[in-house]
């Protein structure tokens, strides 16, 4: 690090449990988020400002009107522009040293695959469970960490599966395929959600990424859901489901 990037990111520097050490490992680290929007918004710009080296960020949407109220890596000059090369930019102008790619196909298939093995980290901010559930299996095929979250009306949640820890669950063990309300949506488009909300859920996914790949405390357990018409948080277990056909073993399947 120059002086300049020392003192770009002093506040974090001074802090024990991230120190320079943590600091270069953020910048040596490389992020994959998965989608634009209103979790993503913050979420690119938190990880971009914190110096987390490289990102690559994945939406094939274009901005809308309707999307400005919440999705605050973009601005009105933004309407008709892919997302993804809109929140580009706008983490940019954060912070020029931050390398990133802007993904606008729907990240699918091979292409998915090879974006989550080029990552450290990988960030779910899509509101469809069919991406949600490739996004999980690729994340265990490929063993790297993935931080889940979501905001619908005033609710949210966040979860953080890690297949490198013993025993950790998958996003199919908390939400098996085929389960009663699987195929209820997450878009906001047909059930509304309150502004701030989506900065809310896409803060805490942020900082759950910089602890992990700066190797500052331990990785958020479980599964965290948030009221906000009470503030109420509440916190569950998730054990890993023998049975789950991403992570189950085998013999737990029959
Ligand atoms: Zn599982």
């Amino acid at each position: 690090m120059n002086d300049q990037a020392l003192l770009r990111y002093s506040r974090q520097i001074m802090l024990e449990p991230i120190e320079i050490d943590g600091q270069e490992r953020l910048l040596a680290s490389h992020a994959l988020v998965i989608g634009a929007g209103g979790l993503g918004s913050p979420v690119a710009l938190y990880l971009a400002a914190a110096g987390v080296g490289r990102l690559t960020l994945a939406d094939d949407d274009a901005v809308e009107l309707s999307n400005l109220q919440r999705q605050i890596a973009h601005g009105e000059a933004d309407l008709g522009r892919a997302k993804a090369e809109s929140a580009r930019d706008a983490a940019l102008a954060l912070n020029p040293s931050c390398q990133i790619a802007a993904v606008t196909e729907r990240l699918e298939g091979a292409a998915l695959a090879r974006a989550v093995e080029a990552a450290d980290v990988v960030l779910d901010c899509t509101d469809r469970f069919a991406s949600r559930y490739a996004i999980n299996a690729a994340c265990r095929a490929a063993g790297r960490p993935l931080i889940s979250g979501a905001a619908i009306r005033f609710g949210g949640q966040l979860a953080v599966f890690d297949p490198r820890a013993p025993d950790g669950p998958c996003y199919a063990c908390l939400y098996p395929p085929g389960a009663p309300g699987e195929d209820e949506e997450l878009r906001c488009a047909e059930n509304g959600v309150v502004a701030p909300l989506v900065g809310l859920i896409g803060s805490f996914q942020a900082l759950e990424a910089v602890k992990l790949l700066s190797g500052a405390g331990r990785a958020h357990q479980g599964l965290s859901t948030f009221d906000g018409l009470t503030g109420e948080w509440r916190h569950f277990r998730v054990p890993r489901d023998p049975a789950c056909p991403v992570c189950g073993h085998p013999c737990g399947r029959d």
